[in-house]
């Protein structure tokens, strides 16, 4: 006989149930969450830019029997292959054992983040100091970028064609560069001001350098010396920052965060806590799954998804009608049946900033994987708004493979707001649903995550590529 009163069986029954990851996720989950979470970090510190995401992502997959795509070439089920569409984003895929017209299952995230990028003349001397101009990528807080460590990342072409890829800052005893920030004791002006303009896109400059070059006379020495310091050791000029893509970055490795370990600090997160479950959900497809599966790594999202690497692009619709063709079959009969997650980040509830979340819709830390039915902001504008069959067919699945798993809205209705790239996967007449990890201080140099939501959204993913 139970001793529940009928109100408790009744809320039991009717109430919906909100759990902690700590209720219900097990012991021996929990050491696979922690080794999940291990294998993230070091996977991040040797991916900060989207470059760098591709080639370690080709070089697991390659390990993994994956070769480079060939539209005139026939695959069988259980083949594995992979695009590199010019080198910032990537797409791998296992052939399904139904033909690609009977739809495939997409996974799709984005391997860039918000950072400083190097303009075309960067390089100048003011007051015998050597700075380099910036043009910020994506939406920052500027002053989170002031008085930080960063390293310098990407690719500079030298006049002789010889690409040099650069990476300085991350090895022990490699210099770092910073933006210097105003000393509070002369700040009384620039504290008056907003911080929205108290912090200007021309201020985030670099500092370099220092040290002239030994001689008598002559005006820009600590850039000359910079200069040649770069010479010596790349063999560039002046110029060859002209057609560079170089990237300033936080320095320094992700780490756990808490006394209990239970969270990941890092740059990048978003959206590289998707994109990595997306990569290894795709590569650990032993055997031939029902439906080809294709995960999507993604450059450019976080500037509107523009561009040809961007997922506005049409290299995944290219590859999907290639495939369906090839099997004598029809691209768009293929996409009318595709099915897509949208994995991305979406903001975590945080009690220090309650008044812009809403409390009963918003994802929290530790609650599993966040299903987002639409994003966009105010009247729900920019989003693809995934339909009741798609987010009942999601719901079902996650429950039946114990995922834990939560909805979130990003914030509050009119508090602001922000799209992801399942709109552009949608115009392609394909079914999508925005999942993903939830994030504190998103967008920061320096992001949060739980261990738990991460290896939730890697189980997410995998599930959804089994599912028959
Ligand atoms: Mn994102
Ligand atoms: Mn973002």
């Amino acid at each position: 006989m139970s001793d529940k009163t009928e109100a408790e069986l009744l809320k039991e029954q009717l109430f919906i149930k909100r759990e902690h990851g700590s209720k219900c996720v097990d012991e021996p989950t929990l050491t696979k969450v922690d080794e999940f979470a291990d294998s993230y970090k070091k996977f991040l510190d040797t991916a900060k830019t989207e470059r760098e995401f591709v080639i370690h992502a080709i070089e697991q997959a390659s390990s993994l029997g994956f070769t480079e795509y060939d539209s005139s070439k026939q695959y069988n089920a259980g083949d594995k292959v992979y695009i590199n569409n010019r080198r910032k984003a990537v797409i791998l895929a296992v052939i399904g054992k139904a033909p690609a017209e009977a739809g495939v299952r997409i996974a799709a995230a984005h391997i860039d983040s918000p950072r400083l990028d190097l303009k075309p003349n960067p390089l100048y001397e003011a007051d015998e100091m050597a700075f380099l101009k910036t043009h910020y990528y994506g939406g920052i807080k500027k002053y989170q970028w002031m008085s930080i460590p960063l390293a310098l990342h990407g690719v500079i072409f030298r006049k002789d064609g010889v690409s040099i890829s650069i990476n300085i800052g991350e090895d022990e005893g490699d210099p770092q560069f910073c933006i210097p920030d105003l000393l509070p004791h002369l700040a009384t002006e620039q504290m008056k001001k907003p911080v929205s303009s108290a912090f200007t896109g021309e201020g985030l400059n670099v500092l370099i350098g220092s040290r002239e070059f030994k001689s008598e006379k002559g005006a820009e020495l600590v850039k000359l010396n910079v200069l040649k310091l770069l010479y010596d050791k790349y063999g560039i000029i002046e110029e060859d920052f002209l057609s560079a893509e170089l990237e300033l970055v936080p320095a320094g490795k992700a780490v756990d965060i808490g006394l209990d370990h239970s969270m990941i600090g890092a740059y990048g997160h978003d959206d590289r806590v998707c994109a990595y479950p997306a990569l290894q959900a795709i590569a650990e497809l032993a055997e031939a799954p029902e439906y080809t599966c294709i995960s999507v790594l993604a450059d450019k999202e976080e500037v509107g998804s523009m561009g040809n690497t961007g997922l506005q692009s049409a290299y995944l619709r290219d590859f999907i009608y290639d495939l369906a063709e090839a099997q004598g079959g029809s691209g768009s009969k293929a996409l009318a049946k595709s099915a897509c997650l949208s994995a991305d980040v979406n903001a975590a509830y945080d009690p220090n900033f309650a008044d812009v979340f809403e409390k009963r819709n918003a994802a929290y830390i530790n609650h599993g994987i966040c299903v987002t039915k639409y994003t966009g902001s105010r009247g729900k504008g920019g989003t693809s708004d995934a339909s009741a069959e798609f987010m009942f067919r999601i719901r079902t699945l996650f429950d039946e493979d114990d995922i834990l798993w939560q909805t979130g809205e990003l914030g509050k209705v009119d508090a602001g707001g922000g799209g992801t790239v399942a709109q552009y996967v949608a115009n392609l007449n394909v079914d999508v649903v925005d999942i993903g990890v939830p994030v504190l201080s998103m967008h920061a140099p320096f992001e949060i995550v739980s261990k738990i939501d991460l290896y939730m959204t890697y189980q997410g993913i995998s599930s959804f590529f089994r599912a028959r």
